[in-house]
């Protein structure tokens, strides 16, 4: 009676033991990674024909993070501006659009040059209605016009096609590969004359981050001729490369920093020390992507380097 009294006493120990190294291993490892040096030189770019611009993800916030990072963005003075999402926190509503996105990129919106997807937080207020009533999306002269409706949209810019996907996943047209909104992004890519076709939307399809992967996003990007893919959703940095294409997460916009995750397989440079922007440059055969922390006004943290957009 005893003895079994024990065993039964050992084994919950074990038990304990157990769940609390888990939980140490967990909550204690540290999979933030310094990113790699950089090893990547810059190519000449044909400046007549280039185009600069900014990605900024998981940024709207009314805060001294949003605005270091809209600091550093607007130093750039890039031709545009594009969103990995969530512009708008914490419901997407109508009253919080001045205080956490046009103080910081007003200019830009009015101008035209800012290029929005949606995030998760941006359609918690009337489904998105603040958001596509805000952003002059369908009025910017880059727009094709070719999806009719706000909420995924195509533009051109310089040597680039951008297509802007809508994530979240009760959207109308359907968030999967086999999707209407899928179709119309697959359709278009193929009839796109542009040397780079990229595509960009909020929830990242790989991700080491808290959030990890959204696998309904796992689209055949590649198959249908896409050459990079930005996402956010994760608030961290991630460069990734899965069956030969380049992956980019960037959540450091402003709204708050979380830690990693176990890397997954594809994983390359991993940054979440400071929030952050990206700043890419390319002309017809060349784009250089780089991702820039606020740190002492603007720190290189990533730089690669895509060539043959043709
Ligand atoms: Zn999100």
């Amino acid at each position: 009676m005893n003895k079994r009294h024990n065993k039964r006493k050992f084994l919950l120990f074990l038990l304990a033991v157990l769940f609390l190294s888990f939980c140490l291993i967990k909550y204690t490892v540290d999979f933030d990674n310094t990113p790699v040096p950089i090893t990547v030189n810059v190519p000449d770019i044909n400046q007549e024909t280039a185009v600069q611009f900014a990605v900024i993800g998981d940024f709207g916030w009314n805060s001294q993070s949003a605005q270091a990072v809209a600091d550093l963005v607007l130093s750039w003075q890039p031709d545009f501006i594009i969103t990995t999402g969530d512009n708008n926190y914490p419901d997407g509503s109508a009253e919080t659009l001045k205080a956490n996105v046009d103080q910081y990129y007003g200019d830009y919106i009015a101008d035209g040059r800012f290029f929005p997807s949606l995030g998760n937080h941006d359609g918690y207020t009337n489904d998105a209605q603040p958001y596509l009533d805000f952003f002059p999306i369908s009025e910017s002269k880059a727009n094709t016009g070719s999806s009719n409706n706000e909420r995924y949209y195509d533009f051109v810019q310089g040597p680039i096609h951008f297509f802007v996907l809508d994530s979240t996943t009760n959207t109308p047209d359907g968030a999967t590969a086999e999707s209407i909104q899928a179709q119309w992004l697959k359709t278009q890519v193929a009839a796109s004359s542009s040397p780079w076709q990229v595509v960009y939307f909020h929830h990242p399809p790989y991700s080491s981050g808290v959030h990890g992967s959204s696998d309904w996003m796992q689209w055949p990007f590649a198959q249908w001729g896409i050459d990079v893919v930005f996402s956010g959703h994760d608030h961290d940095y991630e460069r990734l490369v899965i069956n030969g294409l380049p992956y980019f997460v960037n959540g450091l916009g402003g709204r708050s920093i979380r830690r990693f995750n176990y890397p997954i397989l594809g994983s390359q440079v991993r940054f979440n020390d400071d929030y952050g922007a990206m700043l890419i440059t390319a002309d017809s055969s060349n784009m250089i992507v780089e991702f820039h922390a606020v740190t002492n006004r603007g720190t290189l943290i990533d730089r690669y380097l895509l060539t043959d957009g043709e």
